[in-house]
């Protein structure tokens, strides 16, 4: 069976997808400097599968330790998910989040070609559409402006992604685009665990359930949405983890580059976030409604029927699952990694 190298592998999605590809018979090598993540996610897919995960710690925009990897592992295909992901700390410090993120592609790209490795499946975002495009988003529509630097490394490294692919053919390349990735594994054992206070509405929402923060702001209520809050296509991680294997299976019978939506195609609101949360598992979350955050869009959400269409793929879990995996994550590990 083929070996994928994962590059930023022990994070919240990466270890999602180790699983679901050491499940599906694939060998993982997972590469990870740890910026946003513990290796003890992988210690525990390791546990979950009862199969081993070669860790390295490493960072991906090390040339030297990547051909180490590739010289020490015969590498079929890489998942390009390592990167600051944080769109305030973006705003405060662009330049450590282009150095970072953009450097992290060139590096992986550079080594791929010294060692020959020809499939690379990269961790995009819905944010590369920006806010001229019409929701929902489909892949041929043209990348718009993004409200912010992090934005801006993804639709950057997908440009860069598109002209390596162009001046190597025989290089396959597929641009994931994530819509709102929630949810945590149905065990509990791993899940989302952000360092410092969180961004993403998701992990606030448990966090001030299990008592880790008083209050959830909710960004504005006066957009042209049905109950005035942003609506977002919300994808349960292990969906998304699963459409990764799709992709695997797909990038080592394809050659060229595809684009594709990883989304439910539904969109909810933040209150219908809130509300299912409390409904499904009987706690209170304790909120109110403050200002829009800067840069956010009234609406995001994909149409996914050409991951459907090629791919096979299509999400299974409902917004009930999404809420009762996250907070069964939360309230196993309310420290999240750190015991
Ligand atoms: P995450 O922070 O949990 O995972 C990213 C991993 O990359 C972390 O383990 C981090 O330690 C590692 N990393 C960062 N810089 C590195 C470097 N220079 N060298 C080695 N490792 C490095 O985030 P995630 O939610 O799992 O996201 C994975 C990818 O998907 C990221 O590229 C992110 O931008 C992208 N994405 C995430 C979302 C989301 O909402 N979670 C949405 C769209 C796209
Ligand atoms: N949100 C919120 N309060 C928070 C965090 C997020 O109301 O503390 C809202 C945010 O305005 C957006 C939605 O939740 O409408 C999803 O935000 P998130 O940051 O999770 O993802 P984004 O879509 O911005 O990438």
């Amino acid at each position: 069976m083929a070996t994928v190298l994962l590059a930023g592998g022990a994070g919240y999605i990466g270890s999602h997808t180790a699983l679901e590809l050491l499940n599906a018979g694939y060998e993982v090598v997972v590469a990870d400097n740890y910026a946003n993540s513990s290796p003890e996610a992988i210690r525990r897919v390791e546990k979950l599968t009862g199969k081993p995960v070669k860790l390295y710690e490493a960072d991906i925009r090390d040339n030297a330790a990547l051909r180490r990897i590739f010289a020490e592992n015969r590498i079929d295909a890489v998942i390009h998910f390592a990167g600051l992901k944080a769109v305030g700390e973006s705003v405060a410090k662009p330049l450590m989040y282009y150095r970072n993120n953009i450097d992290t592609t060139l590096s992986l790209l550079e080594e791929m070609a010294a060692a020959g490795v020809k499939n690379i499946i990269f961790s995009s975002s819905a944010t590369v559409y920006g806010e001229a495009n019409p929701v929902p988003y489909t892949e041929t529509m043209p990348r718009g402006t993004c409200s912010n630097p992090y934005g801006w490394t993804k639709s950057m490294m997908e440009q860069i992604f598109e002209d390596a692919q162009k001046a190597d053919p025989a290089l396959s390349v597929i641009l994931l685009r994530y819509f709102n990735p929630i949810g945590a594994h149905e065990s509990g054992m791993i899940g989302e665990d952000p360092q410092g206070i969180p961004n993403n509405l998701m992990p606030y929402v448990t966090q001030v359930a299990v008592g880790r923060r008083e209050c959830l702001t909710i960004f504005g209520k006066d957009y042209p949405t049905p109950d005035g809050t942003c609506l977002r296509d919300y994808i349960h991680v292990v969906d998304l983890a699963k459409g990764h294997v799709k992709a695997i299976d797909y990038i080592l019978q394809h050659d060229g580059l595809e684009i594709f939506n990883l989304g439910t195609g539904t969109p909810y609101s933040v209150t219908d976030i809130v509300e299912t949360f409390q409904r499904v598992n009987g706690v209170e979350v304790k909120h109110v409604y403050g200002e829009r955050r800067a840069g956010d869009l009234p609406a995001s959400y994909a149409n996914a029927d050409k991951a459907l269409r090629l791919l096979g793929w299509k999400t299974e879990k409902t917004l009930d699952d999404m809420c009762r995996d996250s907070w069964n994550w939360q309230r196993q590990n309310p420290n999240g990694y750190r015991e």
